[in-house]
């Protein structure tokens, strides 16, 4: 055992099972310290996570302090002089896990600089991923830009390397603190009460993510490959936050899902097969971080227009699934998949404005949110991404709905001004023509633009690049 302390720097990993960096300091070290690194700066465009944050780490705290482990959280927005602050302390050694974002693996390899110049011991292990991103390459050693051979190369590379046994985290001496000035997990809440809807919905916290693997696993996953599609049922996992958050380790959903042989098992690892190739992309590709991955895009004529992207937002275009998907956001800081796609495609085709404000928009309210999976499937829906859907295929918001949602449940759930309207009517209220039921353009706006046009006004935009 070394007589240092152990530093344990926790960014997405609020989690025992597969904690590589906590394992690895509990195993050396007596004493170990876990520390979170708020920067208050990055999430004022993170909104709703600082919610799901704020109580990650209330309960994480807990959780560790049975092992003798403090969490301490430190406000800086400066991570370099926050390092360069201890550095001189020398009585630790340091562990962490690798976050698969261009900005921190390259703030990885200065840290290493520093430490090793200081002669101080860091270890940095494996995230919350299945491969290492750079493990899975072409045969000419080129990154892959088509997800389908990607996947059949990374799931085999990964099937021939399953992992070891899984590890228990050892119990420290006694508890200590190591840093000054720290602060309270409460002092990451929002500012908007907003949040506290989604109490409602969610509780985060590891137990409570491997619970839920486990329901899914048993009840869902069988019917997995067609219940994806329909918003009205819970019929995918919403495990994302819990992935995100790293409550859950992909390869513990890996580990579950082939112990049994059921329909669906394929079908869902390949959603996480996505999540591998998104986070290859952006770290291969990191242009595509702060616009399109497909330059041709770049002279696209975007349009500005202030109200329809605060209509988009609102949940007020006149569109029903569009809005229910919106309001779906809004409420519970989660939006199905197949609805993420009607209203990504809703505002970049319909309303031409750029995917980069529909991507600030997810960013600040979705609980899951990652840089790899929303840049990605925002490109994939505007198709200037890589194995993009191609641009002129423009969902119809009323087809969609029609297909995805029959009976209008969901539709009905979230935009209750819409509840009495007939099914037949529900994905298209201006030909009821009921006053009665709703007056369209007090009770529910009427549409702001016509699918035709717009369409044919998508159509000609595409063709002028
Ligand atoms: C415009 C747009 C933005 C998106 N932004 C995000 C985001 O910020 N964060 C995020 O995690 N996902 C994002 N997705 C992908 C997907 O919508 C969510 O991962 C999924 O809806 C989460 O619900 P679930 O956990 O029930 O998924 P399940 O269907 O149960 O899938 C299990 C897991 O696989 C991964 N996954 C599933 N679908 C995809 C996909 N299409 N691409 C990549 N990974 C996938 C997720 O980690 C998910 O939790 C986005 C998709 C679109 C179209």
């Amino acid at each position: 055992m070394s007589k240092n302390i152990g530093l344990v720097w926790l960014k997405d990993d609020f989690r025992l099972n597969k904690n590589l960096a906590l394992l690895e300091a509990t195993k050396n070290h007596d004493l170990v310290v876990a520390f979170f690194l708020y920067k208050k700066k990055k999430f004022e465009n993170q909104e709703a996570q600082r919610w799901w944050i704020s109580k990650s780490l209330g309960e994480f705290k807990n959780k560790l302090n049975t092992f003798n482990i403090n969490l301490e959280i430190i406000d800086t927005d400066n991570y370099k002089s926050f390092f360069e602050k201890i550095f001189y302390k020398k009585n630790f050694s340091i562990y962490w896990n690798r976050t698969y974002e261009p900005e921190y693996l390259k703030f990885d390899e200065f840290l290493s600089n520093k430490f090793k110049i200081n002669k101080i011991r860091f270890n940095i292990f494996k995230g919350n991923i299945l491969n290492e991103y750079d493990e899975i390459k072409k045969k000419d050693g080129a990154p892959f830009k088509v997800f389908t051979p990607f996947w059949r190369t990374a799931e085999k590379f990964y099937f021939d390397k399953i992992p070891k046994k899984n590890k228990k985290l050892s119990k420290c001496v006694k508890k200590i603190s190591f840093f000054k000035n720290t602060i309270n997990e409460k002092e990451i809440y929002p500012k908007k009460k907003w949040f506290k809807k989604f109490e409602e919905y969610w509780i985060p916290s590891e137990d409570n993510a491997l619970n839920q693997l486990k329901i899914f696993i048993n009840d869902k996953i069988e019917n997995y490959s067609e219940a994806r599609n329909f918003p009205n049922v819970i019929g995918t996992s919403k495990l994302s936050p819990f992935i995100k958050h790293g409550q859950l380790h992909v390869e513990t959903i890996w580990e579950e899902c082939i112990k049994i042989k059921k329909k669906g098992v394929n079908k869902f690892l390949a959603e996480i097969g996505w999540r591998e190739f998104n986070h290859s992309l952006i770290n291969h590709f990191p242009h595509m971080l702060k616009g399109n991955y497909s330059k041709k895009f770049d002279k696209f004529p975007w349009r500005k227009n202030i109200k329809f992207l605060s209509a988009w937002k609102r949940g007020l275009t006149g569109y029903p699934i569009v809005d229910a998907g919106m309001r779906e956001l809004y409420l519970t800081g989660w939006m199905h998949n197949r609805v993420r796609m009607i209203v990504g495609s809703f505002l970049v085709k319909h309303l031409l404005i750029n995917w980069l404000e529909g991507e600030k928009h997810f960013r600040n309210c979705l609980l899951d949110f990652n840089e790899a999976n929303n840049v990605s499937g925002w490109q994939w829906v505007a198709g200037c991404g890589a194995d993009a859907a191609p641009y002129f295929r423009i969902f119809n918001p009323i087809l969609q709905g029609e297909k995805f949602d029959k009976e209008g449940e969901y539709v009905k759930k979230w935009v209750p001004e819409l509840k009495n309207v007939p099914k037949k009517f529900v994905h298209k209220p201006w030909d009821l023509n009921d006053s009665n039921i709703l007056k369209l353009g007090s009770d529910y706006p009427m549409p702001i633009v016509s699918h035709e046009k717009a369409r044919a006004a998508a159509l000609s935009a595409f063709k002028s690049i």
